[in-house]
């Protein structure tokens, strides 16, 4: 039985995070009807925040532009290839949005989205209130560091980490490049390159590590 001061504690840290939600940041400049398939965004008259698995309600809205994790991605990818949901409204592009500890979209999953929408595919990295850490620009060369988050993206030994308001190191789980030179989209911020998700047996030697 769960304790009641432990389900005050519960509610607490809930309502703070539902106050926290995080601004979705859209790949494109120009206005488009978005479908985020992930909860902890603001909602406004452009985007629509959906659970996974909504796609009913998600084709219903009519979205030009659809935001998920990459495992929800392949989902969403393999049912309109099986043509059993169709989303023909989508003519913006798709955005792979990874969190600490998930999956990246890596090579094949591109391929996959590719293969299901010919639609472009921007891939962010999602710190642990949902605000974009780094996200892909147009010329699709790597994640952008964001100037404007106050976590610290670092890569460590090939590791991504985020530097944590109180000092903590926060492990993704991920690997990277990072890459300082001027990006052909013209910005210079620094950009991960190569996102990946190491082999599990890597992975479990970290945990062990700590
Ligand atoms: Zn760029």
């Amino acid at each position: 039985m769960i304790p009641a001061t432990m389900i005050v504690r519960i509610r607490i840290a809930f309502g703070s995070r539902r106050e926290a939600f995080a601004r979705f940041h859209s790949p494109v400049e120009a206005p488009a009807r978005t479908a985020v398939l992930m909860p902890g965004f603001q909602q406004n008259a452009r985007v629509r925040v959906f659970p996974e698995g909504a796609y009913d309600a998600v084709a219903r809205f009519r979205p030009e532009l659809l935001a998920a994790s990459a495992p929800e991605l392949r989902r969403i990818a393999r049912l309109v290839k099986a043509g059993r949901l169709s989303l023909p409204s989508l003519n913006v592009g798709l955005v792979a949005l990874t969190r600490a500890g998930e999956r990246p979209l890596e090579q094949s999953g591109r391929d996959l989205l590719w293969s299901a929408f010919e639609l472009p595919i921007y891939e962010q990295l999602l710190g642990p209130r949902h605000e974009t850490l780094a996200a892909e620009c147009g010329a699709h060369a790597g994640l952008h560091l964001l100037p404007d988050t106050p976590l610290e993206v670092k890569v460590q030994r090939g590791g991504v980490r985020v530097r944590m308001p109180g000092g903590a190191l926060l492990d993704f789980g991920l690997r990277a490049r990072l890459d300082l030179g001027r990006c052909p989209c013209g910005l210079e911020t620094p950009r991960l390159r190569e996102l990946s998700a190491p082999h599990p047996e890597v992975r479990a030697v970290a945990a062990a590590a700590y």
